[in-house]
């Protein structure tokens, strides 16, 4: 029988209520990147629409987005650009405030992980609010990268961080959502 793409993922995608706050619905991607069969659709339905386009980089938000972006990265022979949490890389930074579904943080990159005109492709588990991916963003664009796409497993469209990210002309791919 043949599962569909969209049975897959929400079969193997866990969600814990209430956490990490009263109220939130986490979607927990662990039980998925357990299940060979749902990981290896994942990525290959990720990558698939950019088969043969030149992208330079993939550019991976800590800390699911690492797991996710060094598949694709693999995937699309591209190198791989870790966007972290704040004081934990070792080189020279750029670093942005952004928001969060719940709560407020700052993300860094290293300075020289992207050189200007470099095709870079973002990469998270999920997309809220946007404000991540937008911080993201700000941190690739300040570098001069040209994002050519950024995409994630899960979309919460009621959050409205695809149209956020759309606003900012960046493209975006996502594979399921949830109400
Ligand atoms: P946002 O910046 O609001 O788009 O939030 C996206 C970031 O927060 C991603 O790195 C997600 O992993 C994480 N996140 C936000 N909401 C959830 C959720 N309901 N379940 C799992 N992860 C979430």
């Amino acid at each position: 029988m043949n599962i569909s793409l969209e049975e897959t993922l929400l079969d193997a995608i866990r969600t814990i209520p209430d956490y990490p706050k009263p109220g939130i619905k986490f979607r927990d991607i662990t039980t998925l990147l357990g299940n060979a069969r749902a990981f290896r659709r994942a990525v290959d339905e990720l990558v698939h629409p950019y088969a043969g386009t030149k992208i330079d980089k993939i550019a991976g938000i800590e800390a699911r987005g690492f797991i996710l972006g060094g598949a694709i990265a693999h995937q699309l022979s591209a190198g791989f650009i870790p966007i972290r949490k704040k004081g934990k890389l070792p080189h020279e930074t750029v670093r942005v405030a952004y928001s969060l579904e719940y709560g407020i943080d700052e993300m860094e990159m290293h300075r020289d992980a992207v050189a200007p005109g470099e095709k870079v492709m973002l990469v998270d588990d999920l997309i809220a609010t946007g404000g991540t991916a937008e911080g993201a963003t700000k941190l690739l664009r300040q570098m001069g990268a040209d994002i050519v796409a950024a995409c994630f497993v899960i979309d919460l469209p009621e959050l409205g961080g695809r149209s956020k990210l759309e606003t900012l002309d960046v493209p975006v791919r996502t594979l399921i959502s949830y109400d």
